[in-house]
């Protein structure tokens, strides 16, 4: 029986050594399909490739059509406070721009001149030429047109013709100014027509812009002005 022990040793070595080669060769095996790596993770569809956040265009500027803007445009841009125009008179043929302001900051007490523009007459300051105040660069209420609420003086943009309208009307230069300008901020402000006002329609109380002045022929060099447009239209603008 002791005989046959090696056999047996030989046959279990054997045994084992198939075993191992055959677990080792299978185990070892590389699987035929695709890498887990390759698969692709997404199912129905690969989303679309990712593409920069379209931003909305910036709305485009707008353009008067009258021609250049020489500096009416305040430099931080418009306020939305202005609703009307109100018009008025110096009641002198000798005022200037400089010399009111002096009055309404010494006299008066304000911080600055009344108004946001004044337009000359040509006595001693140029004619049709239209003075650009402070209060309008910097989009600050006026101190023009006086009324229980004050609405005429936080929501109206004050423009002075320099002259005595009670004993003469504006020249015709001041007119054709008062209308550029007018033309101007209504677009620019988006103030209709029926907003251009004058001191005394608003308060009852003044003569001011005096009996020789009248909207209408304002507003019809605006109306005829918006028919065919002026490139000339800022030649008189100034600077303080
Ligand atoms: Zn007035």
């Amino acid at each position: 029986m002791y005989d046959r022990l090696p056999h047996k040793f030989a046959f279990c070595c054997f045994a084992l050594t198939c075993v191992t080669f055959l677990f080792g060769t299978v185990g070892c095996q590389q699987p035929t399909g695709p890498h887990v790596a390759d698969l692709d993770p997404y199912v129905g569809g690969r989303p679309a490739p990712m593409r920069p956040v379209d931003r909305p265009a910036p709305p485009p500027p707008k353009h008067y059509a009258g021609g250049a803007d020489n500096g009416w445009t305040p430099p931080g841009g418009f306020s939305k406070r202005w609703q009307c125009i109100v018009v008025h008179h110096s009641a002198s043929d000798k005022s200037t721009p400089e010399g009111m302001r002096d009055y309404h900051v010494r006299q008066r007490g304000w911080d600055d001149l009344g108004y946001h523009f004044v337009i000359g007459n040509g006595v001693k300051y140029p004619d049709g030429q239209i003075f650009v105040g402070n209060r309008w660069r910097q989009q600050k209420h006026g101190a023009h047109c006086k009324t229980p609420n004050n609405h005429y003086n936080e929501h109206g943009i004050g423009i002075c013709l320099i002259g005595d309208f009670d004993a003469h009307p504006p020249t015709q230069k001041q007119l054709a100014s008062l209308a550029r300008l007018s033309s101007f901020l209504t677009a620019k402000c988006g103030i209709p027509d029926s907003k251009i006002l004058t001191h005394g329609g608003v308060t009852h109380k003044t003569a001011c812009p005096g009996r020789y002045f009248s909207l209408g022929p304002v507003l019809r060099i605006m109306s005829a002005r918006a028919q065919a447009a002026d490139p000339d239209l800022e030649a008189n603008f100034v600077t303080p």
